[in-house]
């Protein structure tokens, strides 16, 4: 079940639409390994890409026999060049801040969950700006966020100008892509880099080198899913707000969610105490929060009650509580310690039988080898 940085560690760097259809998306992805070793590998969804175009024709003339090793040009598109001006122009920049009755916040704040705590009132900056793309302009939504930890993530989401659109109509992919960015961003800080899953096309292209070479699709990972599911255009698609945050959950957890469903919990390894793990449990009717049950070197040592607020969908308490022990493991006990601590099975005799392990945090600088 381990996630290895190879198979899921990519930042999603730029969502860019495509002018044939303004629900297609192009993701820009970077390599966060090869980025720590001082490469900048970005990847994309669009034909030209997958089908590394640039190099047709050295391919053709080694395919005819004809000698051409020096022909070959880095893989790339319109859209990884885009977000390579984007990565050496944006990096580090501070941005205007704007309240969270801003459409862009509301949508991000609405579709994601774990943002809603941990970026305060304040903590949001948006830059919007024409740009220029292989002679396309494209409308450009920077959305910036800064955690209650200090740490700041930065999202890129590009419209193409052809298609007609408003502050409103763009706040929902706006909120969807940036949420999405800036969520996995914050967990990679903290040392945690399992957000979501690597996205289709990566799997295809980097792993699936042998035998199964075709990637199944999973939930959750193909473009039109991921819109779909918090797009609030879609709010009378007949998804209840449960429905929705399962979604979101599902998303967000990728390949953690089958886990969670399977065994009934997820652990988290504490990044402040080694050798504690939180186990996140869910109620199988999905209608109580349950008390998270804390282990101190593989003992089972007590439960915390963490109360979800009211009218909050289940799922979206679980995900809330799992970023935040995650992300921001201090803020989330100073609530627990005003006399929520309990004794172990204080809300249930289920036994542990599977072993809780504590895992260090991955550091940046360690997170390339
Ligand atoms: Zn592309």
């Amino acid at each position: 079940m381990a996630r290895s940085l190879r198979n899921g560690d990519f930042d999603l760097v730029l969502a860019i639409q495509s002018p044939s259809s303004p629900d297609r998306w192009y993701r820009v992805l970077l390599d966060r390994a090869r980025a720590l070793a001082g490469e900048t590998v970005l990847s994309c969804d669009c034909t030209g890409w997958k089908q590394d175009a640039r190099n047709a024709a050295a391919r053709r003339a080694l395919a005819a026999g004809r000698s051409d090793a020096g022909l070959r040009v880095p893989r790339g598109c319109k859209h990884t060049d885009a977000a390579q001006a984007l990565l050496g122009s944006s990096a580090g920049t501070a941005m205007p801040r704007y309240r969270t009755d801003h459409p862009y916040v509301g949508a991000t704040r609405t579709r994601w969950a774990p943002l809603r705590e941990f970026v305060p009132e304040g903590g949001w900056g948006i830059q919007e700006a024409r740009v220029t793309v292989s002679d396309e302009s494209y409308h450009l939504v920077l959305l910036q966020a800064t955690g209650t930890t200090g740490a700041t993530a930065t999202a890129a989401i590009a419209f193409t100008a052809c298609h007609p659109a408003t502050l409103g109509s763009r706040a929902a992919p706006v909120g969807d892509w940036g949420g999405y960015t800036l969520a996995a961003s914050f967990c990679r800080q903290a040392g945690v880099p399992l957000a979501g899953e690597p996205p289709l096309h990566f799997a295809e292209e980097l792993i699936g080198r042998g035998p199964t070479r075709r990637a199944t699709p999973q939930p959750g990972s193909t473009t039109s899913e991921i819109l779909a599911i918090g797009d609030q255009r879609d709010l009378g698609d007949g998804l209840t707000p449960a429905q929705r945050a399962e979604n979101t959950l599902r998303l967000f957890l990728g390949p953690q969610h089958a886990l969670l469903e399977r065994q009934g919990f997820l652990d988290v390894s504490s990044g402040l105490y080694p050798g504690r793990v939180y186990r996140l449990r869910r109620d199988p009717q999905r209608r109580y929060e349950r008390r998270v049950r804390v282990f101190e070197d593989s003992a089972y040592a007590r439960d915390l009650c963490i109360v979800r607020a009211q009218s909050v969908p289940e799922a979206d308490h679980f995900l809330t509580l799992f970023f935040g022990l995650v992300a921001d493991e201090r803020r989330i006990l100073s609530v627990v310690q005003r006399g929520n601590v309990f004794g172990p099975h204080s809300d249930g005799h289920e036994r542990e039988t599977v072993p809780a392990v504590w895992q260090p945090r991955m550091s940046q600088m360690t997170a390339s080898t």
